[in-house]
This record gives structure tokens, sequence and C-alpha cells, in this order.
């Protein structure tokens, strides 16, 4: 059997637009889920993730391509399995829980089968997995953001679905809140081993939870890769921009690849004579106060555990710089500006384009 039989969730070439001749909220999107695995979908509003896990769980049908289902097509080419029937939880954006119902009753909700006795107790258990069996005879409104949400995971966790969809987990809890149901969230897929998609607008969430991340911009899958090789080794502007904060250092092919910043190995080849842009990273970069430097500090954002300095060099290019968070200059300071890159990402600026995945050195228009 090929891997598409083996992925828990599969999409081909998978096409949808909301109406006719609005353009496509999801283009050509193929990508699988492996067992056990969290994957992360992040991408700006609007760029198609909500779509996509509507498609998966059988919300919406796509106008073309195929989705497949621990490897039994479940839409395309004629085929449609309801969502009823596709075993799939889904955590909705504001929770969705049925506020007339106590908790115990919206976790119950899904479950069909059994004695209404065998039901409860199934559902005290996924309370109890998420730490709210204590409440289980409250209402939603009596409950806080983090709370609701647990009940929402519990409730579509509660029938054993083959996996979980999770829209935007996050983003109705205050930030101190975030970080710790993050963890939570980690600590009960892995305990319940069950796969996941979540998306995201929030690269940090999305570094931080899954084991891949793929990136949507306006309906197409970027980059779909471990969060280390998305951050070191973006294959488009796009996933530069949107993935760690990226500055671009315009530069020019000669024996090296030129820039204001120092030269640096032409590795992939590059023609002499093109025109790129640099990526740099806040990381990569370092300097010294020195009267006959290269840069000027434009201003400095303390944030606590670091201070992001933001550079302008002689031409006008800017930078930025982390720093520690005990280190002050003031704006105006003349500095010398290094930037020793970690992995060297260099874009040409022309309308050529190249895409070389199994390269440290990625070109995109
Ligand atoms: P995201 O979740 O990334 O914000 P969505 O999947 O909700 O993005 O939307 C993708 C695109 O499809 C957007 O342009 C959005 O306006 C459009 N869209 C989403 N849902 C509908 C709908 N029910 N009717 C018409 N257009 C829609
Ligand atoms: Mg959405």
């Amino acid at each position: 059997m090929d891997g598409a039989a083996t992925s828990l969730v599969t999409l081909e070439d998978v096409w949808k637009s909301h109406a006719p001749g609005s353009p496509a909220a999801v283009s050509g999107l193929s990508f699988a889920l492996e067992r056990n695995e969290i994957l992360a979908l992040l991408g700006p509003s609007g760029s198609g993730k909500t779509t996509t896990l509507r498609l998966i769980a059988g919300f919406d049908r796509p106008d073309s391509g195929r989705i497949l289902l621990n490897g039994a097509p479940v839409s395309g080419e004629g085929m449609w399995i309801e969502p009823e029937q596709r075993r799939i939880g889904m955590v909705f954006q504001d929770y969705a829980l049925f506020p007339h119902l106590t908790l115990l009753d919206n976790v119950m909700f899904g479950l069909r089968n059994g004695s209404r006795q065998s039901r409860a107790d199934s559902a005290r258990h996924v309370l109890s997995v998420v730490g709210m069996v204590e409440l289980a005879h409250r209402y939603p409104h009596e409950l806080s953001g983090g709370q609701q949400q647990r009940v929402a995971l519990a409730r579509a966790l509660a029938p054993g679905p083959l996996v979980l969809l999770l829209d935007e987990p996050f983003s109705n809890l205050d930030v101190d809140m975030r970080a710790e149901m993050r963890d939570e969230l980690l600590r009960i897929l892995r305990a319940s081993e069950t796969s996941a998609v979540m998306v995201t607008h929030d690269q940090e969430e999305a570094l931080a939870v899954a084991d891949r991340v793929g990136v949507l911009n306006q309906g197409c899958l970027e980059q779909l890769s471990e969060p280390e090789v998305l951050y070191r080794r973006p294959r488009t502007r796009f996933v530069a921009e949107f993935v760690g904060q990226s500055d671009f250092i315009p530069g020019v092919v000669g024996d090296a690849i030129e820039t204001e910043v120092g030269s640096f190995p032409n590795d992939a080849g590059l023609p002499a004579g093109a025109r790129v842009d640099l990526v740099v990273r806040p990381d990569e970069v370092d300097f010294e106060p020195s009267d006959d430097g290269d840069g000027v500090v434009s201003h400095r954002r303390f944030r606590g555990a670091e201070n992001l300095y933001h550079l302008t060099l002689r031409s006008g290019a800017r930078l930025r710089s982390s720093q520690p968070s005990t280190r002050a200059l003031v704006a105006g300071t003349r500095v010398e500006v290094t930037v020793r890159p970690a992995e060297l990402i260099v874009f040409p600026c022309d309308a050529e384009t190249r895409d070389d995945p199994e390269d440290g050195l990625q070109a995109q228009r």
C-alpha cells in the first residue's frame, strides 16, 4: 500500500471556493497527517485555515480533489461520507458548547452508544482527563475561557476520534493562560494518543506545539516542515517573513554574495551579477559601538527577557538585533554591525523563481 493508505488524513489536490466566481479559499492543497502526529497549519486571517478543517470534517465539500481518512476516501470523485461518520473531533474557535446543558451533558452529547450510566461514566472519565470533573454539573456560562476550552476538548475527545481538529484553540484565552493551556493540550493529546490538526495565526503557538508546521498563504500551502526547518530554511519569502522576524538585506552576486553587512559564500551557484536579498534574523545580528561604524541604533524595544534593537545601515536598510535585557544603548549610537547567519537564506530579486528544498539556500521571486 502507498503512503496515502496509511496516513490518518490525506488531502490530494483539494480545491474549494465558497461561492461561484469568488477566489479559491483553498488552492490545490495536498498534505498528510501521520499517526500520533500534531500538525499545525499556520497562516494569516483569511488564508484558508478554517476552510481546510471544515473540508476534513465534512462540513464543506471540496470542488475537486480527494480527502482520505485512514486510507479510505471520504470525499471527492463522487464519494461523500457524512461528518458524523468520519470519527473526527472538532474544537471550534468559540468552543460552541451548548449553553443550556451541564458540562456532563455537553460531553455526553456526542456519545451515542451504551446506557445513560455508561455514557455518563465515559464523560466523567474524559472530564477528569482535562481536569474538569469536579465541575461536571455546572453550566458553560459559569466557567472561565480556559475551563470552557477544556470542556470543548473533552467533548471532542469523548467519542474516541481518529483525529482531532482544533481551530485557533488559544485565541480566546488571556495571554498568560495560553502557555499553560498549550502545555496542557499537548499533555492530553499525547496521553490519549490523539493525532491532531491545529490551525492558528500565531507562529509561536505553531512552532511550540506541532511536530510539523504548514504555512498557508491565500489558500496555498507554501511549506510543510518541522518547526526548526521552517524557521532556518524558509522556502519562500512569505514563509521567511511570516515565521520568525526577518529583515532583507540587498546584495549582488560576485565572487561571493556581496552585501552591506559582509560577503557570504555563493553556495547555490547563483549567476554573477544577480541581485538578491539576504534574510537576516535578530539572533544573527550583533553590534559594538564604533564612531566609524556602518550602522546607527534607531531605537530599542525592551521586551523583558531581551532588548530588540532596530538598526539602520548607511544605505537605509534596516536590521533588528536581539540583545540581552541588560544591554541598553541610546538611539543615535553609531555601531559596527556583524551578521553571522546560522544558515544562509537568499532570495533572488529577479523574476526567475527557483525552489530547492534540499538546499539550505533557497530562492524564490
Ligand atoms: P482563516 O480561517 O484562515 O481565517 P477561512 O478559511 O475562514 O480563513 O477563509 C478563507 C477565505 O474564504 C477567506 O477569503 C474568506 O473570506 C472566505 N470564506 C470563508 N468562509 C466563507 C463563506 N462561508 N462564504 C464565503 N466566503 C467564505
Ligand atoms: Mg479561521
